[in-house]
């Protein structure tokens, strides 16, 4: 489904991507770690064509992201992201903020978007919030509205950088509860976190990432278990 080639991204002088290379299937849940600055949020950003690449290649579903126009705006609608800081619309209420691009982009009327944004806040356990507004809301539930939000688009894969850990440590299960359904309901998802329990339960793959590439991939067993470079082992000694 995600395909990235010899990525390469400098900020400057700073050399962000080197020659990153992976793939991602259908229904595969991939978690990147690594320390900070090591590229995760650039990587998945690039992924999402927020941010351009120097060189390299990243296809979704065999077609290279588009430089600009509808083409892109069709690939954000179908590449969810979901961000530490939830990023809904502050002026809009809950239902709004995930009515408003099914309806925009997908072109649904407003009664069919509103009945899938009520199952889809049902299924993230808020929708007895949906007329309230995001600043009325708990840091959890404003990070499950941003879920159903990205879902409401039906994408074929979901970014979620660092999704729980702008939150207080009791809303974090309930963040990472939704976010291990969509896994086992089978949505392809790349996820930069810290959250060991999440990459032990529902990743197929971790992507170890230090100084711009990626240093290891295994699977979640393999890479805690026996880690093989010293900077993942070194990285593991200080986070578990
Ligand atoms: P963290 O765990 O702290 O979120 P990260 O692995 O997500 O780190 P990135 O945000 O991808 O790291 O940043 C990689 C490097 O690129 C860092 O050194 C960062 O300072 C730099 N960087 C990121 N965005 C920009 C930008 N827009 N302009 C210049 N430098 C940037
Ligand atoms: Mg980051």
């Amino acid at each position: 489904l995600v395909v990235v080639e010899h990525v390469e991204k400098h900020f400057g002088d700073l050399h962000v991507l080197k020659d990153i290379n992976t793939t991602v299937n259908r229904g595969e849940v991939v978690v990147v770690i690594g320390p900070s600055g090591s590229g995760k949020s650039t990587l998945c950003r690039a992924i999402n064509r927020l941010e351009t690449i120097d060189s390299g290649k990243i296809a979704i579903d065999g077609v290279p992201l588009p430089e600009e126009g509808t083409a892109l705006a069709h690939l954000r609608a179908d590449v969810g992201m979901v961000f530490q800081s939830f990023n809904l619309f502050a002026h809009k209420s809950v239902l709004e903020n995930v009515t408003l691009g099914p309806i925009k982009v997908r072109k649904l009327s407003r009664k069919a978007a509103d009945e899938k944004a009520m199952a889809l806040l049902d299924r993230v356990g808020v929708a007895n919030q949906a007329k309230k507004m995001p600043a009325q809301l708990s840091g959890g539930q404003q990070q499950r509205v941003a879920i159903a939000r990205s879902l409401a688009m039906d994408p074929k894969l979901i970014l979620m950088d660092e999704p729980t850990s702008a939150l207080d440590p009791e809303m974090i299960n309930e963040v990472l509860d939704v976010m291990i359904g969509l896994a086992k309901d089978g949505m392809t998802m790349i996820v930069v976190t810290h959250e060991m329990g999440f990459a032990r339960k529902a990743a197929d793959r971790v992507l170890f990432m230090a100084d711009g590439a990626i240093v290891e991939e295994a699977t979640p067993e393999e890479f805690f278990t026996n880690p093989q470079s010293a900077r993942a082992q070194d990285f593991l000694s200080k986070i578990l």
